[in-house]
């Protein structure tokens, strides 16, 4: 059934909140804005979501390694990379009654959204938290927490190059925490001040950027439809007009998805050419060339950057898996998120609290546990009481132990979006899942 666009994100922020996905940080202090904490079933999702990533794009090929920097670098990496003064948004506040701040290329005109206000002049705002390393709090001891992970590559790219056997074209691919102090933090995960980057350098030889550019774009559009099982008609690709290119980028394709408010950036890659190693080169004083063994030449590699937070790729599957329908005459709220990304994958349920029923219940969850992400569900009230908080978390099967189960060895799969049933041997029951969930 469809679910009106205006009421899908309320909805979604409630289910989540109702059911253990996320919640907004510090809540009993009020809150930040800008800021989310991760639930049992959110840590889940968001787990499985790098982890598709990582084995995409590190573990299933050869020509990519993985790395892990720190959150806090030195002013100068900021330096030489730009973002001390081009990593600033345009800031305008309105001087009427509300006095909110705004994003000036996200609003029109001159009055504010919210109170009609008049607004004041544009200024540059940098979006990078600033912190001290050390006791004294001087300009000496300034650091900052890094808004993307990409300068943990290239400050690296030397290290990794001696001690590891990569040849050009290869990837550097890193995860991890990433804060930008944004203006408008808003429409709940999808721009948050901390983050979860996930994001790959892969480097080719100058100038033979375009094919790599073009295979990247194939391959991660790919990702979101076979892997995760994004709807692939909400997604798209835009091109970005070279006159709203960042500063490192000669070319960047979004991988846009169909949000509630409209179609939105879920995923960034960046042409950025040999910018960042060059500037990096420069600054450092330290060689950053590559000798390339097969053409005997010395360069700086060129950069193609697929670039994608796990946090805004866990909003965008929950408003895509959201459903509502009717079940025997019931309305049901319903997640149909892909098993690969689903937080539990199987519910183990006892049809009552029969100890032997039980006996066999708990003894099927622990077969299954390694496997997949497996809940074993005994409380709850009844079975349809509980198969619908499990369609309300997404899981796509749950497992029933009935009293024919202590005679049969048998046990019913139910089908989280037919409601079907079928009868499996519990001994035959892993290779099912199997089947069922590829
Ligand atoms: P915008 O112009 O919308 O602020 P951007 O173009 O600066 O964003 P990128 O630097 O391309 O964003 O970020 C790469 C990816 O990181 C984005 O595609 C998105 O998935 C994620 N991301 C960026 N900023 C945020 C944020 N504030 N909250 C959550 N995810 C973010």
């Amino acid at each position: 059934m469809p679910v009106s666009r205006e009421q899908l994100m309320d909805k979604i922020v409630a289910l989540t909140k109702r059911r253990g996905f996320l919640y907004p940080s510090s809540e009993i202090y009020g809150g930040i804005s800008g800021f989310y904490d991760y639930g049992p079933y959110g840590v889940a999702m968001k787990r499985a979501i790098r982890d598709l990533w990582w084995r995409h794009m590190v573990e299933l090929r050869d020509d990519v390694v993985g790395l892990e920097s720190t959150l806090i670098m030195p002013s100068e990496v900021w330096a030489a990379s730009g973002h001390l003064t081009n990593f600033v948004d345009p800031l305008r506040q309105c001087l009427g009654e509300c006095k909110k701040r705004w994003r000036a290329d996200h609003v029109l005109g001159d009055r504010c959204p919210e109170c009609g206000g008049p607004l004041d002049d544009a200024r540059m705002f940098n979006l990078m938290f600033k912190t001290h390393v050390g006791p004294v709090e001087d300009r000496a001891s300034e650091v900052y927490l890094r808004p993307e992970t990409a300068q943990g590559m290239f400050v690296d790219f030397k290290n990794v190059v001696n001690s590891t056997r990569v040849r050009v074209p290869f990837g550097i691919a890193q995860q991890g925490r990433a804060f930008r102090n944004e203006i408008t933090p808003g429409n709940f995960i999808f721009r948050v001040r901390e983050f979860e980057l996930m994001e790959m350098e892969y480097f080719v030889r100058p100038h033979h950027d375009e094919e790599a550019f073009d295979y990247w774009r194939k391959e991660r559009l790919r990702w979101y439809t076979d892997v995760l099982g994004v709807k692939r008609e909400r997604l798209r690709m835009y091109d970005h007009p070279k006159e709203s290119l960042s500063h490192y980028s000669k070319q960047t394709t979004d991988i846009e998805y169909e949000f509630p408010f409209g179609w939105g950036e879920l995923e960034g890659i960046a042409n950025r050419t040999d910018f960042d190693l060059t500037v990096h080169q420069e600054r450092s004083k330290q060689d950053l060339t590559y000798m390339d063994p097969e053409t005997n030449e010395r360069y700086l590699p060129w950069v193609i950057e697929p670039a994608v937070g796990a946090d805004r790729v866990l909003i965008t599957l929950l408003l895509d898996a959201y459903d509502e329908d009717v079940v025997n005459n019931e309305p049901r709220v319903v997640l149909r998120l892909h098993p690969n990304v689903a937080p539990v994958q199987v519910a183990v349920v006892p049809l009552s609290k029969k100890q032997e029923l039980i006996d066999v219940a708990q003894r099927v969850q622990q077969s299954l546990r390694g496997q997949f992400r497996v809940e074993y569900d005994q409380t709850g009230g009844n079975i349809g009481r509980r198969y619908r908080r499990q369609d309300e978390i997404g899981t796509p099967f749950c497992i029933t132990v009935d009293f024919d189960t202590l005679q049969d060895e048998a046990v019913t799969i139910r089908l989280r979006d037919t409601t079907e049933q079928e009868r499996v041997k519990i001994a035959a029951l892993p290779e099912r899942l199997v089947t069922l969930t590829s």
